[in-house]
Protein backbone atom coordinates (compact mmCIF):
# COMPACT_ATOMS: atom_id res chain seq x y z
CA UNK A 1 0.00 0.00 0.00
CA UNK A 2 1.44 3.88 -0.91
CA UNK A 3 2.69 4.73 2.14
CA UNK A 4 1.49 8.66 0.98
CA UNK A 5 -1.49 10.55 2.13
CA UNK A 6 -4.80 10.22 0.14
CA UNK A 7 -6.62 13.51 -1.04
CA UNK A 8 -9.77 12.46 0.88
CA UNK A 9 -7.04 11.49 3.74
CA UNK A 10 -5.58 15.13 3.79
CA UNK A 11 -9.27 16.73 3.15
CA UNK A 12 -10.27 14.90 6.52
CA UNK A 13 -6.73 15.91 9.00
CA UNK A 14 -6.60 19.01 6.94
CA UNK A 15 -10.31 20.21 8.57
CA UNK A 16 -8.86 18.80 12.03
CA UNK A 17 -5.84 21.22 11.50
CA UNK A 18 -7.80 23.96 10.56
CA UNK A 19 -9.99 23.30 13.41
CA UNK A 20 -7.24 22.86 15.82
CA UNK A 21 -6.08 26.54 14.94
CA UNK A 22 -9.64 27.89 15.27
CA UNK A 23 -9.56 27.08 18.38
CA UNK A 24 -5.63 27.91 19.37
CA UNK A 25 -6.86 31.47 18.25
CA UNK A 26 -10.04 31.56 19.74
CA UNK A 27 -8.53 30.17 23.29
CA UNK A 28 -5.21 31.56 22.75
CA UNK A 29 -5.91 34.32 26.02
CA UNK A 30 -5.69 31.69 28.53
CA UNK A 31 -2.53 30.98 28.03
CA UNK A 32 0.41 31.76 29.77
CA UNK A 33 2.31 34.15 27.46
CA UNK A 34 5.87 33.32 27.83
CA UNK A 35 6.57 29.04 27.85
CA UNK A 36 7.69 28.41 31.83
CA UNK A 37 9.91 25.42 30.47
CA UNK A 38 13.70 24.79 31.16
CA UNK A 39 16.17 24.04 28.86
CA UNK A 40 16.11 20.87 27.66
CA UNK A 41 12.51 20.21 29.09
CA UNK A 42 10.23 19.76 25.81
CA UNK A 43 13.44 17.75 24.13
CA UNK A 44 13.25 15.07 26.93
CA UNK A 45 9.90 15.08 26.59
CA UNK A 46 9.88 13.81 22.64
CA UNK A 47 11.26 10.37 21.39
CA UNK A 48 15.25 10.17 20.71
CA UNK A 49 14.30 7.65 17.54
CA UNK A 50 12.34 8.68 14.56
CA UNK A 51 9.20 5.58 14.50
CA UNK A 52 9.86 3.00 11.76
CA UNK A 53 6.34 2.09 11.17
CA UNK A 54 4.19 5.35 10.18
CA UNK A 55 1.76 6.44 12.69
CA UNK A 56 -1.45 8.51 12.33
CA UNK A 57 -1.76 12.13 11.55
CA UNK A 58 -3.76 12.30 15.21
CA UNK A 59 -0.81 11.44 17.25
CA UNK A 60 1.02 14.08 15.90
CA UNK A 61 -1.68 16.67 17.00
CA UNK A 62 -2.04 15.00 20.42
CA UNK A 63 1.70 15.61 21.11
CA UNK A 64 1.66 19.15 19.82
CA UNK A 65 -1.15 19.76 22.31
CA UNK A 66 0.96 18.02 24.79
CA UNK A 67 4.66 17.89 24.44
CA UNK A 68 4.72 20.87 22.46
CA UNK A 69 2.03 23.65 23.60
CA UNK A 70 4.02 23.98 27.11
CA UNK A 71 7.11 24.98 25.82
CA UNK A 72 5.37 27.32 23.13
CA UNK A 73 5.38 31.06 23.51
CA UNK A 74 2.30 32.77 22.64
CA UNK A 75 3.24 35.66 20.10
CA UNK A 76 -0.51 36.49 19.60
CA UNK A 77 -1.25 36.70 22.94
CA UNK A 78 -2.83 39.75 23.62
CA UNK A 79 -0.18 40.46 26.06
CA UNK A 80 2.80 39.78 23.98
CA UNK A 81 4.58 42.96 24.00
CA UNK A 82 7.72 41.48 23.55
CA UNK A 83 10.10 42.38 21.18
CA UNK A 84 8.23 44.12 18.01
CA UNK A 85 5.12 42.32 17.07
CA UNK A 86 5.39 39.17 15.17
CA UNK A 87 1.75 39.34 13.13
CA UNK A 88 -0.09 36.64 12.27
CA UNK A 89 -3.63 36.43 10.79
CA UNK A 90 -6.34 34.22 9.01
CA UNK A 91 -5.78 35.54 5.81
CA UNK A 92 -1.98 35.22 6.28
CA UNK A 93 -2.13 31.75 7.28
CA UNK A 94 -4.69 30.30 4.52
CA UNK A 95 -2.14 32.20 1.88
CA UNK A 96 0.82 29.84 3.02
CA UNK A 97 -1.01 27.05 3.30
CA UNK A 98 -2.29 27.30 -0.40
CA UNK A 99 1.55 28.25 -1.33
CA UNK A 100 2.16 24.70 0.80
CA UNK A 101 -0.51 23.35 -1.11
CA UNK A 102 0.89 24.07 -4.68
CA UNK A 103 4.22 23.26 -3.44
CA UNK A 104 5.78 25.46 -6.15
CA UNK A 105 9.62 26.55 -6.26
CA UNK A 106 9.86 29.73 -7.49
CA UNK A 107 13.57 30.73 -8.45
CA UNK A 108 13.05 31.29 -11.64
CA UNK A 109 10.17 32.87 -13.93
CA UNK A 110 9.93 29.84 -15.96
CA UNK A 111 9.51 27.49 -12.90
CA UNK A 112 6.30 29.01 -11.81
CA UNK A 113 5.36 31.78 -14.07
CA UNK A 114 2.73 33.13 -11.68
CA UNK A 115 4.81 32.72 -8.16
CA UNK A 116 6.90 35.64 -9.93
CA UNK A 117 4.49 37.63 -11.63
CA UNK A 118 2.61 38.00 -8.52
CA UNK A 119 5.00 39.22 -6.13
CA UNK A 120 6.08 41.53 -8.99
CA UNK A 121 2.26 43.07 -8.77
CA UNK A 122 2.23 42.25 -4.92
CA UNK A 123 5.18 44.46 -4.37
CA UNK A 124 4.44 47.07 -6.57
CA UNK A 125 0.95 47.37 -4.52
CA UNK A 126 2.60 47.43 -1.16
CA UNK A 127 5.07 50.31 -2.64
CA UNK A 128 1.36 52.30 -3.86
CA UNK A 129 0.31 51.24 -0.51
CA UNK A 130 2.76 52.65 1.67
CA UNK A 131 3.66 55.89 -0.34
CA UNK A 132 7.17 54.57 -1.93
CA UNK A 133 8.81 56.21 -5.11
CA UNK A 134 7.40 54.80 -8.61
CA UNK A 135 11.31 54.30 -8.62
CA UNK A 136 10.89 51.03 -6.63
CA UNK A 137 8.63 49.55 -9.20
CA UNK A 138 9.35 47.18 -11.57
CA UNK A 139 8.31 48.28 -14.62
CA UNK A 140 10.73 51.20 -13.55
CA UNK A 141 14.72 50.84 -12.93
CA UNK A 142 14.21 49.19 -9.36
CA UNK A 143 11.95 46.39 -8.24
CA UNK A 144 11.09 45.01 -5.08
CA UNK A 145 11.55 41.14 -3.72
CA UNK A 146 10.54 39.58 -0.62
CA UNK A 147 13.16 38.29 1.54
CA UNK A 148 12.87 35.51 4.22
CA UNK A 149 14.03 38.73 6.83
CA UNK A 150 15.45 41.91 6.92
CA UNK A 151 18.57 40.39 7.45
CA UNK A 152 18.97 39.08 4.31
CA UNK A 153 17.78 42.31 3.00
CA UNK A 154 20.63 44.39 4.34
CA UNK A 155 22.81 41.44 3.14
CA UNK A 156 22.10 41.72 -0.18
CA UNK A 157 21.64 45.63 -0.22
CA UNK A 158 25.32 45.65 1.08
CA UNK A 159 26.26 43.16 -1.71
CA UNK A 160 24.58 45.34 -4.24
CA UNK A 161 26.27 48.42 -2.70
CA UNK A 162 29.60 46.63 -3.16
CA UNK A 163 29.28 45.60 -6.17
CA UNK A 164 28.63 49.65 -7.25
CA UNK A 165 31.97 50.81 -5.15
CA UNK A 166 33.65 48.35 -6.55
CA UNK A 167 32.47 49.16 -9.97
CA UNK A 168 31.78 45.47 -10.65
CA UNK A 169 34.66 44.03 -9.87
CA UNK A 170 33.91 42.45 -6.59
CA UNK A 171 31.30 39.75 -8.02
CA UNK A 172 35.11 38.49 -9.85
CA UNK A 173 37.79 39.62 -7.81
CA UNK A 174 36.43 39.81 -3.63
CA UNK A 175 36.92 42.12 -1.89
CA UNK A 176 39.57 44.19 -3.28
CA UNK A 177 39.50 47.47 -0.81
CA UNK A 178 39.16 48.12 2.72
CA UNK A 179 35.10 49.12 1.87
CA UNK A 180 33.52 50.49 5.02
CA UNK A 181 29.90 50.27 6.17
CA UNK A 182 28.29 53.09 8.75
CA UNK A 183 25.73 52.46 11.19
CA UNK A 184 24.81 53.74 14.28
CA UNK A 185 24.93 52.26 18.18
CA UNK A 186 21.22 51.90 17.68
CA UNK A 187 21.64 50.05 14.19
CA UNK A 188 20.30 46.45 14.41
CA UNK A 189 22.59 43.86 14.45
CA UNK A 190 22.13 41.97 11.38
CA UNK A 191 24.07 45.20 9.35
CA UNK A 192 27.48 44.07 11.16
CA UNK A 193 26.48 40.05 10.24
CA UNK A 194 25.95 41.32 6.80
CA UNK A 195 29.42 42.83 7.15
CA UNK A 196 31.32 39.65 8.47
CA UNK A 197 29.38 37.38 5.90
CA UNK A 198 29.98 39.63 2.94
CA UNK A 199 34.18 38.95 4.08
CA UNK A 200 34.41 42.98 5.16
CA UNK A 201 34.80 41.82 8.97
CA UNK A 202 33.29 43.96 11.40
CA UNK A 203 36.47 46.40 11.83
CA UNK A 204 34.47 47.76 8.71
CA UNK A 205 32.08 48.72 10.88
CA UNK A 206 32.08 52.18 11.46
CA UNK A 207 30.00 53.93 13.90
CA UNK A 208 28.40 57.47 13.46
CA UNK A 209 27.37 59.40 16.44
CA UNK A 210 23.57 59.71 17.29
CA UNK A 211 21.76 62.63 19.44
CA UNK A 212 21.43 61.79 22.74
CA UNK A 213 18.34 62.70 23.62
CA UNK A 214 16.55 61.26 20.19
CA UNK A 215 19.27 58.48 19.18
CA UNK A 216 19.01 59.23 15.77
CA UNK A 217 22.20 59.75 13.37
CA UNK A 218 23.98 62.90 13.57
CA UNK A 219 24.86 63.82 9.53
CA UNK A 220 27.16 65.92 10.65
CA UNK A 221 29.78 63.17 12.26
CA UNK A 222 29.02 60.75 8.85
CA UNK A 223 30.24 63.16 6.75
CA UNK A 224 33.31 63.36 8.69
CA UNK A 225 33.74 59.75 9.28
CA UNK A 226 33.35 59.35 5.49
CA UNK A 227 35.78 62.31 4.38
CA UNK A 228 38.34 60.89 7.21
CA UNK A 229 38.01 57.36 6.12
CA UNK A 230 38.40 58.35 2.08
CA UNK A 231 41.68 60.36 3.31
CA UNK A 232 42.79 57.29 5.22
CA UNK A 233 42.22 55.21 2.05
CA UNK A 234 38.99 53.37 2.41
CA UNK A 235 36.20 53.31 0.10
CA UNK A 236 32.64 53.94 1.84
CA UNK A 237 30.15 51.33 0.72
CA UNK A 238 27.03 51.74 2.16
CA UNK A 239 24.85 53.55 4.92
CA UNK A 240 21.97 51.89 6.72
CA UNK A 241 19.80 54.95 8.14
CA UNK A 242 17.18 53.21 10.25
CA UNK A 243 13.61 54.16 10.21
CA UNK A 244 12.38 52.83 13.52
CA UNK A 245 15.20 51.39 15.62
CA UNK A 246 14.45 47.94 17.15
CA UNK A 247 15.67 49.17 20.49
CA UNK A 248 13.10 52.25 21.09
CA UNK A 249 11.57 53.31 17.22
CA UNK A 250 14.18 56.20 16.98
CA UNK A 251 14.47 57.69 13.44
CA UNK A 252 17.27 58.74 11.68
CA UNK A 253 17.49 62.21 9.34
CA UNK A 254 17.07 59.86 6.16
CA UNK A 255 17.03 63.32 4.19
CA UNK A 256 19.89 64.77 5.59
CA UNK A 257 21.99 61.48 5.64
CA UNK A 258 20.98 61.08 1.88
CA UNK A 259 21.91 64.46 0.72
CA UNK A 260 25.77 63.03 2.34
CA UNK A 261 25.56 60.15 0.79
CA UNK A 262 25.15 61.46 -2.41
CA UNK A 263 27.87 64.19 -2.01
CA UNK A 264 30.19 61.24 -1.68
CA UNK A 265 28.71 58.76 -4.05
CA UNK A 266 27.84 56.29 -1.13
CA UNK A 267 24.66 53.79 -1.18
CA UNK A 268 21.80 54.43 1.28
CA UNK A 269 20.28 51.27 2.53
CA UNK A 270 17.28 52.34 4.56
CA UNK A 271 16.13 49.53 7.44
CA UNK A 272 12.60 50.60 8.51
CA UNK A 273 12.18 46.78 9.02
CA UNK A 274 9.27 47.23 12.12
CA UNK A 275 8.47 51.17 11.60
CA UNK A 276 7.90 50.66 7.48
CA UNK A 277 4.56 49.68 7.16
CA UNK A 278 2.73 52.23 9.10
CA UNK A 279 3.44 54.31 6.16
CA UNK A 280 0.17 52.07 5.15
CA UNK A 281 -1.92 55.90 7.11
CA UNK A 282 -1.11 59.05 5.35
CA UNK A 283 -0.27 60.60 8.92
CA UNK A 284 2.51 58.51 9.11
CA UNK A 285 3.76 59.01 6.00
CA UNK A 286 6.55 61.46 7.25
CA UNK A 287 8.17 57.91 7.74
CA UNK A 288 9.38 57.84 4.40
CA UNK A 289 10.99 61.62 4.24
CA UNK A 290 14.25 61.66 2.15
CA UNK A 291 13.35 57.62 1.07
CA UNK A 292 12.32 58.89 -2.90
CA UNK A 293 15.22 61.30 -3.05
CA UNK A 294 18.01 59.24 -1.51
CA UNK A 295 17.65 55.70 -0.97
CA UNK A 296 19.21 53.31 -2.85
CA UNK A 297 17.50 50.42 -1.00
CA UNK A 298 14.84 49.90 1.60
CA UNK A 299 13.95 47.30 3.90
CA UNK A 300 10.42 46.69 6.02
CA UNK A 301 9.06 43.67 7.03
CA UNK A 302 4.96 43.10 6.53
CA UNK A 303 5.94 39.97 8.89
CA UNK A 304 6.16 42.35 11.89
CA UNK A 305 3.33 44.51 11.99
CA UNK A 306 1.65 44.01 8.99
CA UNK A 307 -0.27 41.07 9.62
CA UNK A 308 1.52 38.58 7.36
CA UNK A 309 2.69 35.69 9.19
CA UNK A 310 6.30 35.03 8.96
CA UNK A 311 7.95 34.75 6.67
CA UNK A 312 7.87 38.23 4.90
CA UNK A 313 10.41 40.58 4.58
CA UNK A 314 10.16 42.99 1.49
CA UNK A 315 13.24 44.92 -0.24
CA UNK A 316 13.01 47.19 -2.58
CA UNK A 317 15.82 49.07 -4.97
CA UNK A 318 15.86 51.82 -6.69
CA UNK A 319 17.67 50.65 -9.70
CA UNK A 320 17.97 46.70 -9.81
CA UNK A 321 21.16 46.82 -12.09
CA UNK A 322 23.81 46.43 -8.96
CA UNK A 323 21.85 43.66 -7.68
CA UNK A 324 21.96 41.39 -10.57
CA UNK A 325 25.70 42.62 -10.89
CA UNK A 326 25.75 41.11 -7.85
CA UNK A 327 24.21 37.80 -7.98
CA UNK A 328 23.79 36.55 -11.39
CA UNK A 329 25.38 33.05 -11.77
CA UNK A 330 23.69 31.30 -14.94
CA UNK A 331 25.01 27.55 -14.80
CA UNK A 332 23.96 25.73 -17.73
CA UNK A 333 21.15 23.26 -16.26
CA UNK A 334 19.06 26.92 -15.47
CA UNK A 335 19.11 27.92 -18.96
CA UNK A 336 15.96 28.63 -20.57
CA UNK A 337 14.42 31.03 -23.51
CA UNK A 338 12.38 33.39 -20.91
CA UNK A 339 15.77 34.00 -19.51
CA UNK A 340 18.03 34.32 -22.11
CA UNK A 341 15.39 36.48 -23.73
CA UNK A 342 15.74 39.48 -20.45
CA UNK A 343 11.54 40.08 -20.66
CA UNK A 344 11.28 38.07 -17.43
CA UNK A 345 12.55 38.92 -13.61
CA UNK A 346 14.42 35.69 -12.02
CA UNK A 347 13.85 36.23 -8.69
CA UNK A 348 16.71 33.85 -8.03
CA UNK A 349 18.91 36.52 -8.76
CA UNK A 350 17.90 38.97 -6.10
CA UNK A 351 18.45 37.02 -3.19
CA UNK A 352 21.09 34.52 -1.20
CA UNK A 353 19.02 31.05 -2.00
CA UNK A 354 18.66 30.20 -5.35
CA UNK A 355 14.91 27.92 -4.30
CA UNK A 356 12.02 30.28 -3.37
CA UNK A 357 8.57 29.76 -1.39
CA UNK A 358 4.97 31.27 -2.87
CA UNK A 359 5.40 34.09 -0.15
CA UNK A 360 3.37 36.56 -2.40
CA UNK A 361 0.40 34.53 -2.05
CA UNK A 362 -0.39 35.19 1.90
CA UNK A 363 0.85 39.08 1.15
CA UNK A 364 -1.63 39.27 -1.30
CA UNK A 365 -4.52 37.31 0.68
CA UNK A 366 -3.73 40.01 3.22
CA UNK A 367 -3.89 43.43 1.46
CA UNK A 368 -7.20 41.91 -0.66
CA UNK A 369 -8.83 40.58 2.81
CA UNK A 370 -7.84 43.73 4.67
CA UNK A 371 -8.03 46.09 1.91
CA UNK A 372 -5.84 49.43 2.52
CA UNK A 373 -8.49 50.63 4.74
CA UNK A 374 -8.18 47.33 7.32
CA UNK A 375 -4.25 47.75 7.21
CA UNK A 376 -4.79 50.93 8.30
CA UNK A 377 -7.40 50.76 11.21
CA UNK A 378 -4.33 47.95 12.20
CA UNK A 379 -1.82 50.13 12.57
CA UNK A 380 -3.86 53.16 13.79
CA UNK A 381 -5.12 51.08 16.32
CA UNK A 382 -1.76 50.13 18.12
CA UNK A 383 -0.46 53.48 17.84
CA UNK A 384 -3.37 54.72 19.55
CA UNK A 385 -2.98 52.54 22.50
CA UNK A 386 0.65 52.95 22.34
CA UNK A 387 -0.53 56.71 23.27
CA UNK A 388 -3.24 55.83 25.60
CA UNK A 389 -0.21 53.57 27.90
CA UNK A 390 2.09 56.56 27.60
CA UNK A 391 -0.33 59.02 28.78
CA UNK A 392 -1.10 56.75 31.71
CA UNK A 393 2.73 56.27 32.32
CA UNK A 394 3.15 60.15 31.76
CA UNK A 395 0.93 60.88 34.71
CA UNK A 396 2.56 58.32 36.91
CA UNK A 397 5.62 60.01 38.89
CA UNK A 398 6.85 56.09 39.43
CA UNK A 399 8.08 55.65 36.01
CA UNK A 400 10.09 57.57 33.44
CA UNK A 401 8.79 57.51 29.94
CA UNK A 402 11.20 57.34 26.61
CA UNK A 403 10.44 59.98 24.01
CA UNK A 404 10.26 60.38 21.03
CA UNK A 405 7.69 57.67 20.75
CA UNK A 406 6.44 57.94 17.51
CA UNK A 407 4.23 54.28 16.86
CA UNK A 408 3.31 51.47 18.61
CA UNK A 409 6.79 50.87 21.29
CA UNK A 410 6.59 52.74 24.74
CA UNK A 411 9.46 52.31 26.63
CA UNK A 412 9.63 52.95 30.51
CA UNK A 413 12.16 53.38 33.44
CA UNK A 414 10.22 52.37 35.99
CA UNK A 415 11.96 54.39 39.17
CA UNK A 416 13.32 53.51 42.31
CA UNK A 417 14.09 56.05 44.90
CA UNK A 418 17.09 55.05 47.42
CA UNK A 419 19.03 52.48 44.68
CA UNK A 420 21.99 53.15 43.12
CA UNK A 421 21.86 53.29 39.20
CA UNK A 422 23.18 49.56 39.48
CA UNK A 423 20.67 48.53 41.69
CA UNK A 424 17.53 50.10 40.21
CA UNK A 425 18.85 48.40 36.65
CA UNK A 426 18.76 44.94 38.47
CA UNK A 427 15.13 45.76 40.32
CA UNK A 428 14.19 46.58 36.91
CA UNK A 429 15.09 43.50 35.36
CA UNK A 430 13.60 41.52 38.72
CA UNK A 431 10.60 43.55 37.45
CA UNK A 432 10.24 42.23 34.11
CA UNK A 433 10.95 38.66 35.36
CA UNK A 434 8.16 38.56 37.59
CA UNK A 435 5.86 40.48 35.25
CA UNK A 436 6.83 37.60 32.64
CA UNK A 437 6.57 35.01 34.80
CA UNK A 438 2.80 36.32 35.98
CA UNK A 439 1.44 34.23 32.52
CA UNK A 440 -0.63 37.40 31.29
CA UNK A 441 2.33 39.52 29.32
CA UNK A 442 5.54 38.79 27.93
CA UNK A 443 7.96 42.66 28.01
CA UNK A 444 11.67 42.88 26.79
CA UNK A 445 14.08 45.41 27.73
CA UNK A 446 16.40 47.58 26.28
CA UNK A 447 19.49 49.87 27.41
CA UNK A 448 18.62 53.30 26.77
CA UNK A 449 21.77 55.41 27.79
CA UNK A 450 23.19 52.36 29.49
CA UNK A 451 19.93 52.46 32.23
CA UNK A 452 18.03 49.06 31.56
CA UNK A 453 14.87 50.42 30.15
CA UNK A 454 11.35 47.80 29.49
CA UNK A 455 9.95 48.13 26.20
CA UNK A 456 6.29 47.46 25.78
CA UNK A 457 5.29 46.70 21.65
CA UNK A 458 1.74 46.92 21.21
CA UNK A 459 0.48 45.68 17.74
CA UNK A 460 -0.77 42.15 18.16
CA UNK A 461 -4.31 42.24 16.24
CA UNK A 462 -5.99 40.36 19.27
CA UNK A 463 -4.70 42.88 21.87
CA UNK A 464 -8.02 45.34 23.11
CA UNK A 465 -7.43 48.50 25.28
CA UNK A 466 -8.37 46.22 28.18
CA UNK A 467 -5.05 44.07 27.94
CA UNK A 468 -3.08 47.16 27.93
CA UNK A 469 -4.99 48.48 30.71
CA UNK A 470 -4.55 45.44 32.19
CA UNK A 471 -0.33 44.99 31.92
CA UNK A 472 -0.25 48.43 33.05
CA UNK A 473 -2.31 47.78 36.50
CA UNK A 474 0.26 44.73 36.83
CA UNK A 475 2.89 46.49 35.90
CA UNK A 476 2.43 49.54 38.75
CA UNK A 477 1.40 46.64 41.54
CA UNK A 478 4.56 44.58 41.13
CA UNK A 479 6.61 47.57 40.91
CA UNK A 480 4.99 49.41 44.36
CA UNK A 481 5.22 45.62 45.49
CA UNK A 482 8.81 45.03 44.73
CA UNK A 483 10.10 48.48 45.80
CA UNK A 484 8.55 47.95 48.95
CA UNK A 485 10.27 44.88 49.79
CA UNK A 486 13.07 46.63 48.29
CA UNK A 487 13.32 49.17 50.83
CA UNK A 488 12.47 46.26 53.76
CA UNK A 489 16.43 45.15 52.83
CA UNK A 490 19.36 47.26 53.96
CA UNK A 491 21.11 46.79 50.35
CA UNK A 492 19.88 45.27 47.10
CA UNK A 493 22.21 42.11 46.37
CA UNK A 494 25.21 43.64 44.33
CA UNK A 495 26.14 42.50 40.67
CA UNK A 496 25.60 38.48 39.85
CA UNK A 497 27.51 36.05 41.40
CA UNK A 498 29.25 38.82 43.73
CA UNK A 499 27.77 36.11 46.71
C1 LIG B 1 13.49 43.32 13.50
C2 LIG B 1 14.47 44.19 12.84
C3 LIG B 1 15.42 43.69 11.94
C4 LIG B 1 15.58 42.21 11.70
O1 LIG B 1 14.46 41.65 11.15
P1 LIG B 1 14.46 40.15 10.62
O2 LIG B 1 13.42 40.15 9.58
O3 LIG B 1 14.15 39.30 11.79
O4 LIG B 1 15.81 39.85 10.09
C5 LIG B 1 16.24 44.57 11.29
N1 LIG B 1 16.15 45.88 11.51
C6 LIG B 1 15.28 46.41 12.38
C7 LIG B 1 15.24 47.90 12.58
C8 LIG B 1 14.41 45.58 13.08
O5 LIG B 1 13.57 46.10 13.96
Amino acid sequence: MSPHMTPEEFRHHGKQVVDWIADYLAGIESRPVVSPVRPGEIRGALPAHPPERGEPFESVLADLERVLLPGITHWQHPGFFGYFPSNSSGPAILGDLLSSGLGVQGMLWVTSPACTELETVVLDWLAELLGLPDRFRTDAAGGGVIQDSASSACLVALLAALHRAGGGRVAAEGVDRRYTLYVTSQTHSSLEKAARIAGLGAAAVRVVDVDPRTLAMDPGHLRALLAGDEAAGAAPAMVCATVGTTSTTAVDPVAAIGAVCRERGVWLHVDAAYAGVAAVCPEFRWLNDGVAEYADSYATNPHKWLLTTFDCGVLWTADRAPLLGALSILPEYLRNAATDSGSVVDYRDWQVPLGRRFRALKLWSVIRWYGAEGLRAHIRKGVALAGELARWITADPGFELHEPRPLGLVCVRPLWPGLTEEEADEATLRLMELLNASGTMCLTHTRIAGRVTLRIAIGAPATERRHVAQAWARLRREHAALRAALAGRPRVRKGRGSG
